[in-house]
């Protein structure tokens, strides 16, 4: 633990087919080449346990990156739930971060709710959408637009890239119309390509402004903070909840009351009160 926290950390997000891998192959060696970063791309894919992480994080998708010896890739882990593939993915990135690599992405798909568990573990959200369709057409959740840092329109190029302009404008406006960010960052929308690289340095020269000014107002350090302070709490109340309710006695006591407040018996708090002295902890 103490060699990990010396990185920045990226979400990366969008909706299936809008150029994740495509931009993570090209921003990515950008960064390990040009930049000398050493990087570590992790995913959090909510279908994994059907398909055994096999869609996102796939080697094969990011080619050249995956050859590079500063690049790490690691496919998702197949958890049971989404809690526990992106609790393995917070622990896999620690780890990283101790072996040395000072910049992570973690992708996701844009679709469900694995956003908010990255937007939990990461320092800047980057959210990638395509020319030409409203959120809902891309199936983009309402909420997801509001966590990113920055918005970048993928695939600004031949007779989309009028489209993709038309989309940022779009996105800049309602950018403004969200409420002020704790940090006082006002997300920003850009276009980018990624098959012909336009647009990918003004995206790393955007998190390089994000990165100083979160750095020297402090926010940077206490986001941090109260991110692994969650992650713990989180964590030690879904075990608590685990240990509880692997006993029988209690469970069976669980659902008797429960069906008794159902039925009228009984009011929630006696119910409850009920339910915490048979843990011999209640009043
Ligand atoms: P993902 O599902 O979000 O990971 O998307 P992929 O990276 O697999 O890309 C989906 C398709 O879009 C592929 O056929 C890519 O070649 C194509 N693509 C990705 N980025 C661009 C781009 O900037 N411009 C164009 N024209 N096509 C792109």
């Amino acid at each position: 633990m103490p060699h990990a926290g010396n990185s920045f950390r990226i979400g990366i997000t969008g909706p299936p087919g809008v150029g994740k891998s495509s931009f993570i192959e090209a921003f990515g060696t950008k960064l390990v080449l040009e930049q000398g970063k050493r990087l570590a791309v992790l995913a959090i894919d909510p279908t994994s346990q059907v398909t055994h992480g096999s869609i996102l994080g796939d080697k094969t998708r990011m080619e050249r990156l995956s050859t590079e010896p500063n690049a790490f890739i690691r496919p998702s882990p197949a958890g049971k739930t989404l809690g526990g593939v992106a609790n393995c993915t917070q622990e896999a990135m620690l780890l990283c971060e101790a072996a040395g690599f000072n910049t992570i992405f973690i992708e996701t798909v844009g679709v469900g709710q694995s956003e908010t568990a990255v937007a939990g573990m990461v320092d800047f959200f980057l959210l990638l959408l395509l020319p030409g369709a409203g959120d809902e057409l891309q199936g983009i959740k309402r909420g997801i637009v509001e966590l990113a840092d920055l918005i970048a329109i993928n695939k600004a190029d031949g007779e989309q890239k009028e489209l993709a302009k038309v989309a940022r404008q779009d996105y800049a406006q309602a950018l403004h119309l969200f409420p002020a960010k704790e940090n006082s960052w006002q997300p920003k929308a850009v276009t980018c390509s990624t098959l012909t690289g336009e647009g990918l340095e003004g995206i790393w020269q955007v998190i390089l402004d994000y990165q100083s000014n979160v750095k020297d107002s402090g926010w940077f350090e206490r986001n941090r903070l109260a991110q692994m302070s969650k992650w713990f709490r989180a964590q030690f109340e879904q075990q608590l909840k685990q240990i509880l309710f692997s006993s029988n006695d209690y469970l069976n006591k669980f659902v008797e009351l429960e069906t008794d407040f159902l039925k009228g018996k009984i009011s929630m708090p006696k119910a409850i009160g009920q339910l915490l002295e048979s843990l011999g902890s209640g009043k």
